[in-house]
């Protein structure tokens, strides 16, 4: 029999990158140890002021199951979910994403395998991958697009810019026009909009960059208003993509359901955990 022996977290400090480009957001750590001396690694997805409370989560979620012996991933998602009640929040969902993961990590170690083995045999050797360029500074076009060959010279396959970050629509769509001049058409060019407050910002601009060919167009708005996301996807011709700081399956089979977006993105360390990311591909696919 065994049963988890210790929890413990971490919230890392924010601090600026080395480059002092940007400023790195305090990180959530969990890590599970069985009475096997088994560790298992997760992390929580956290927004700004709630680190503490999802940490607090962690810790009531784990001493509300310490009578369950012999937790497994499958165990813990159905338990948790009665808890739950119906009502998770993405605050409860980073919470139970993080426990969910260190189970999952637990299980690769007690079979000594990666953990992709075990969750599928359908498995890609490869995925492609994207980086993300981000400053909470203004930084002019030309810096930017020195930026995005920079970056692309590290061996990522495509590059997400926040046009609409200190710019306005005009300037964004200039912006994302000399970035499509510095990279070509070949490298797919991702623009992350970071939910503007009025749907009109996020109109005028895809009709301004839908000539520069974006890869896609990331949360136009706040992935919650699923019926100002299909509006939107209706009248552009860009690919819409949300879901990141969404969370269970209701929201996305809803989202689906209204055919309001192409792509969703959920992140696995808030959607709820990876079965509720893996019951997600089932219903997309
Ligand atoms: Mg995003």
């Amino acid at each position: 029999m065994t049963f988890i022996r210790k929890v413990e977290t971490w919230i890392t400090k924010s601090k600026q990158t080395e480059d002092g480009w940007s400023q790195i957001k305090p990180f959530i750590f969990l890590k599970l140890t069985n009475n096997d001396g088994f560790e298992g690694w997760g992390e929580a997805f956290s927004l700004p002021a709630r680190e503490k409370g999802i940490v607090e989560i962690i810790h009531n979620l784990m001493s509300s199951l310490s009578h369950v012996k012999d937790i497994t991933p499958d165990r813990f998602y159905r338990e948790s979910n009665l808890i739950a009640d119906g009502h998770r929040g993405i605050d409860f969902s980073a919470a139970t994403s993080a426990i969910e993961m260190s189970l999952w990590d637990i299980e690769g170690k007690k079979e000594k395998k990666p953990l992709y083995k075990i969750l599928s045999k359908d498995y890609r050797e490869k995925v492609p991958v994207y980086a993300t360029i981000w400053s909470e500074d203004f930084k002019n076009d030309e810096i930017l697009s020195s930026r995005c060959i920079e970056t692309l010279s590290d061996g990522y396959g495509g590059i997400k810019i926040y046009p609409l970050q200190n710019r306005t629509v005009e300037q964004a769509a200039t912006c994302v026009s000399k970035i499509r001049d510095v990279l070509g058409y070949k490298i797919p060019l991702m623009l992350d909009l970071a939910c503007p407050k009025d749907t009109n910002i996020s109109l005028n601009l895809a009709s301004l960059v839908e000539e520069f060919r974006p890869h896609w167009f990331e949360e136009p708005v706040d992935g919650e208003a699923t019926r100002s996301l299909k509006d939107i996807r209706e009248k552009t011709n860009l690919r819409i993509v949300s879901g990141e700081k969404q969370c269970g399956l209701n929201h996305f089979i809803e989202t689906l359901a209204l055919d309001a977006v192409d792509i969703f993105n959920p992140d696995i360390s808030g959607v709820g955990g990876i079965i509720d990311l893996i019951k997600n591909n089932q219903i997309i696919s």
